[in-house]
């Protein structure tokens, strides 16, 4: 069995985890076994039938109303203790901010390996092979694990998604949550106005750097955004810094890590840590005054010039096409 671990928000699945369960469907045909899934919380048996139609043969349920909202320690000991009695062949997480954190946790308490934010997954001599940027993505590294199961992440956005329907056989599962005193407690979670689209889950991303001059400026791309569906507003880190969005926008090294269908630079330079969390995206257009500003080493399209006059007519032509 190949399991993965199924991150939700607000009762709905994240694509990102739909990525590793269609990933944990082409390992497991390849192992010449099933795939499966696991839900943790209540009020999630609904979700079952989706995650069938991404390959899930059996969806496990570790129903408790005190796993609803997220802690390291509470997810890390029932998924421990699943994995323990299921014995599967390998653990996928997807490495978002909450599988990089619950990843090595779970692998850690199995005593085994981790292969984190993995790009590619073979199947080489019968092993599993696996291959991660390092160093700012300047290079690939391409490596094994020893230990069984293999508990990996997957970075987002890399993997495409599946369509293999599977019987989805719903499975609860009792969960016992160890008295531990919790070390960290979430209390709550607070949502940004507007209902936007994370970066991550976005088709289109549309970020601004330094260029931008300001705060105020931020608007003309969100104006932008709001008149494409799917898409998102993006940052570099030295708008984020400067205040002027926050970093749940922050494309990059220390920001999330994207693949759009594509992204448009305005105003970014193209730092080796802003391309490391971007460079993967279908099509790339910048738009940046310096002809040798490095972004356009790996832009497919690129204007060169002031984006306060590219924008505004790119903005109208938007405008006509959605009448
Ligand atoms: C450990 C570490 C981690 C980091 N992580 C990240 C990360 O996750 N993400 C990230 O983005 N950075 C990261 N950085 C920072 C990174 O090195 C760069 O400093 C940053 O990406 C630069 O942001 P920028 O391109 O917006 O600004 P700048 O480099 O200042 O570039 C601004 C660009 O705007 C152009 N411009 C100015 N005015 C206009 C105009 N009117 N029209 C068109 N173009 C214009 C300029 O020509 C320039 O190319 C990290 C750095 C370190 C050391």
């Amino acid at each position: 069995m190949v399991l993965t671990y199924i991150e939700t928000r607000d009762k709905r699945i994240k694509k990102s985890s739909l990525e590793a369960l269609s990933e944990g469907g082409r390992t497991a045909a390849g192992l010449k076994t099933e795939a499966a899934a696991v839900l943790v919380g209540t009020g999630m048996e609904g979700l079952a039938a989706e995650l069938a139609s991404y390959g899930a043969s059996k969806v496990y349920l570790l129903e408790n109303a005190s796993l609803d909202r997220y802690s390291t320690q509470d997810h890390a000991a029932v998924l421990a203790v699943l994995v323990k009695k299921l014995n599967p062949a390998a653990v996928f997480f997807s490495a978002t901010a909450m599988g990089k954190d619950l990843a090595p946790r779970v692998a850690a308490r199995l005593g085994v390996g981790l292969a984190a934010d993995c790009t590619s997954v073979v199947q080489k001599d019968g092993q599993l092979e696996f291959t991660r940027p390092i160093f700012a993505g300047k290079a690939l590294l391409s490596f094994r694990l020893m230990s069984s199961p293999q508990v990996v992440s997957l970075r987002p956005n890399v993997f495409p998604l599946a369509s293999a329907a599977a019987a989805g056989e719903t499975i609860r599962e009792s969960v016992e949550i160890p008295a531990a005193p919790a070390r960290a407690v979430v209390k709550e979670v607070l949502q940004e106005s507007g209902g936007e689209i994370d970066v991550s889950e976005a088709d289109i991303v549309i970020s601004g750097g330094r260029g931008m001059k300001g705060p105020e400026n931020f608007g003309l791309l969100r104006e932008i955004s709001a008149l494409i569906p799917r898409s998102a507003v993006g940052a570099s880190r030295s708008a984020v810094d400067s205040g002027w969005i926050g970093h749940q926008h922050q494309v990059g090294q220390t920001g999330k890590t994207i693949s759009p269908n594509l992204y448009l630079a305005f105003g970014i330079s193209g730092a080796i840590q802003h391309i490391a969390g971007m460079s993967s995206s279908k099509v790339i257009v910048a738009v940046n005054k310096d002809p040798d500003a490095p972004i356009f080493k790996v832009a497919d399209f690129g204007v060169v010039g002031d984006l306060f006059q590219v924008i505004p007519p790119l903005k109208e032509e938007l405008k006509k096409l959605r009448g």
